[in-house]
This record gives structure tokens, C-alpha cells and sequence, in this order.
């Protein structure tokens, strides 16, 4: 599915602005009944919110609720599709802040490493809810979709997948039977690294109103800034994503001896997953140091990328991954989010920083 990079669906009248107004309101003029009226009250609805679901809805043939953040968003669909006390299986390898929201709730949950394609389809029985995220942040892991759907249809399980690391131009989880996708927009699909968001998609409208739902009574709300920002983003995401990704694929080469982990590598063990699912491979890869002490010294000896966790900005950044102690990673790792740089200049800066790493054994 290919994002346009002009969303201006209505041909413009003279005099109208060409970028989207960016409303900032709490409350509306409403005389007389609001039965029926779409902006009422600020935590209930927000035009700029209405025109970044609108174009991503267009992106993605589904319905998108626009959250105040990514865990915001994973936390109503937990909160407000999964029925109280119903078995979900999620990855134990998933995004670490969501398995410890779902361990500080308490909900009945079957963890499942991501590291077998096929674990969530064996996984499926018994479930009311299948999370599954792919590529997996930060193990570059991919899920087998169709498979994986097949069999929650089967067990009458929910298939939610996390579309953060490919976003709507690199996947299309509902081509392969998703039936809830969430993203943390906070990533490539606002891509400038200046918003926090989240976003959910359903087709079934009766789940697109418990979303809803959830956001007014929840109160998790996007700021109309960070909705108008994300807006902004998916106008390029379709560019930012081919060119990140090729960029990737180009750093990801030259790390061969390095332990490198990159999905559209074709040394990846689910390359032929990720090309059958996948338009773009995404910025983010990985490669290992093999020590603490290594990886510190490579991250000290950069110029020109920052250090900073998060990924799919426009400029390159990395960590070193175990440095937060959330994920069972080599001390050694390091999980690069490719920009739109050159790649040439990139791949030069990141070998001088190895050799320097390597050379500096102090
Ligand atoms: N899902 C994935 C795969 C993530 O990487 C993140 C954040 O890093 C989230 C969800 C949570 O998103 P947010 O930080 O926007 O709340």
C-alpha cells in the first residue's frame, strides 16, 4: 500500500491554506442539543485529530484512533478489547514497556519468544488475543502474518500486531488477516523526532468504537501539536521509509563481521518472511561489539550520530541497547536507527568509530 505524498483529497478553494489548520481548543461553540455533534468537548474529539486519522485511514484501508502516545495506545486495546480475565499471548521479547504493563496489570498472559516465526500460531489456542510484533524491537525478529492469522481464526483469537518498526508504508498487517495494528508513532511514522503519539487501526467497527471508547474514558488523548506533527510525517513516510530502509540494507552490508541483524538482509534467518510481508525493511538494525567495554568505547569515539534511544528520525542515531537493562541482549549490541543521510558518509563514520574501539583497549 503506497502512501501519497500529497493527502489532499477535496481540490482547494482560493484562498485555502494548503497546510492542514492546526486547532488548538478545549472546548467548542455548541448551542442546544449535541446529540450528534462532532466536536463537543476537547477530550472528546479534536478536528486535527480527525484529519491525521483521516489520512492515515486512506493509507491503510482501516479505521485509526489517535492515542496520547504508543503505550497508550497498546494499554486501550489492552484495557478495552481484551475481556477481563481472557488469555492473551504476547511476545516475551516484545517492546519491553509492554510486558511490564502487562505484568503491572495483572492480566492473564502467556509470554512467547518471537524468535520462531511460527511460535504465535502455535500460541493461539485457548487465547482471546494474539500480540505479536514484527520486525521485534530490538531482536529484528519477523512473524510469520498469514500463518499466525490463520490459526486465531481458528482458536476465534484477536490477531493485534505491532507495526511500529515498518509502519504503514513498509507493512500491511491486514493484507495478511490482522484485526487490530498499533503503532508507535512516536517512530518513523511521525519520523522527525519531535512527537510522542500512538495510533490503533481496526476494520471491525464495533472494536473502532471500544478504541474511542477508550480514549475518552481512558483520557489518553494526543496533543493536537503532536497530531498535527504526525500529519506532517505521513506526507513523506512513503520517501522516508524507501530511503532509510535502502540506506539500512547499504550499512547493514558492511557489518557482515560484525554480527549484523538486518531483516532485509538475506543472511537473516526470516528474509523469506520479511520479503513475502514487507514493501520496506525498515531503518532499524543491529550488530554486536561483543563487550560492554567495546560498544562504550565505539559509542564515545562517534562525531557525527548521537546516542539516543527511540528510532526512524530523520537523522541516524544508536545505543547501545542493554544499556537500559530491559531486554535480554548482548552487552555488545548495538541497535542502529538509520537516517536519511548519506550512506556512504554514515557507513565511513561507523567503521572509523570501530577501528577507533577497537584500537583504544585502555
Ligand atoms: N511498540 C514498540 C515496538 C516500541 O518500540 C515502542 C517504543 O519504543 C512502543 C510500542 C511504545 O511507544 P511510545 O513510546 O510511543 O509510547
Amino acid at each position: 500500500m503506497r502512501v501519497p505524498v500529497s493527502l489532499s483529497r477535496v481540490k482547494p478553494k482560493q484562498g485555502d491554506p494548503l497546510a492542514p489548520p492546526l486547532v488548538v481548543t478545549s472546548t467548542y461553540h455548541l448551542s442546544g442539543d449535541p446529540t450528534g455533534q462532532p466536536y463537543t468537548y476537547g477530550r472528546n474529539a479534536n478536528p486535527t485529530w480527525t484529519a491525521l486519522e483521516a489520512a492515515h485511514d486512506a493509507v491503510c484501508g482501516a479505521k485509526t484512533v489517535a492515542f496520547a502516545s504508543g503505550l497508550a495506545a497498546s494499554a486501550a486495546v489492552l484495557d478495552f478489547v481484551l475481556p477481563r480475565g481472557a488469555l492473551v499471548a504476547a511476545p516475551s521479547d516484545a517492546y519491553y514497556a509492554l510486558r511490564s504493563l502487562i505484568q503491572a496489570r495483572g492480566y492473564n498472559a502467556r509470554f512467547v519468544p518471537s524468535v520462531a516465526p511460527l511460535a504465535f500460531a502455535e500460541a493461539a489456542a485457548g487465547a482471546a488475543m494474539v500480540w505479536v510484533e514484527t520486525p521485534t524491537n530490538p531482536g529484528l525478529d519477523v512473524v510469520e502474518l498469514r500463518a499466525t492469522a490463520d490459526a486465531c481464526k481458528a482458536a476465534g483469537a484477536l490477531l493485534v500486531v505491532d507495526n511500529t518498526l515498518a509502519t504503514a508504508a513498509g507493512q500491511d498487517p491486514f493484507a495478511f488477516g490482522a484485526d487490530i495494528v498499533v503503532l508507535s508513532a512516536t517512530k518513523a511514522t511521525s519520523g522527525h523526532s519531535d512527537a510522542v503519539i500512538g495510533l490503533v487501526l481496526a476494520r471491525d467497527q464495533a472494536i473502532v468504537e471500544k478504541l474511542k471508547a477508550a480514549r475518552t474514558l481512558g483520557g489518553a488523548i494526543p496533543g493536537s501539536l503532536e497530531a498535527w506533527l504526525c500529519l506532517r510525517g505521513l506526507r513523506t513516510l512513503e520517501l522516508r521509509m524507501e530511503r532509510s530502509s535502502a540506506s539500512a540494507l547499504a550499512v547493514a552490508q558492511s557489518l557482515t563481521a560484525h554480527a549484523v541483524r538486518y531483516p532485509g538482509l538475506p543472511t537473516h534467518p526470516h528474509h523469506a518472511i520479511a520479503k513475502r510481508q514487507m514493501r520496506h525493511f525498515g531503518p532499524v538494525l543491529t550488530f554486536d561489539l561483543a563487550t560492554k567495554d567495546r560498544a562504550d568505547r565505539f559509542c564515545a569515539a562517534l562525531e557525527q550520530i548521537a546516542e539516543a534511544t527511540s528510532f526512524g528520525g530523520t537523522e541516524t542515531t544508536l545505543e547501545r541497547r542493554a544499556r537500559w537493562g530491559g531486554d535480554a541482549v548482548s552487552p555488545g549490541l548495538l541497535r542502529v536507527s538509520v537516517g536519511l543521510e548519506e550512506p556512504a558518509q554514515l557507513i565511513a563514520e561507523i567503521h572509523r568509530a570501530i577501528a577507533a574501539a577497537q584500537a583504544d583497549r585502555r
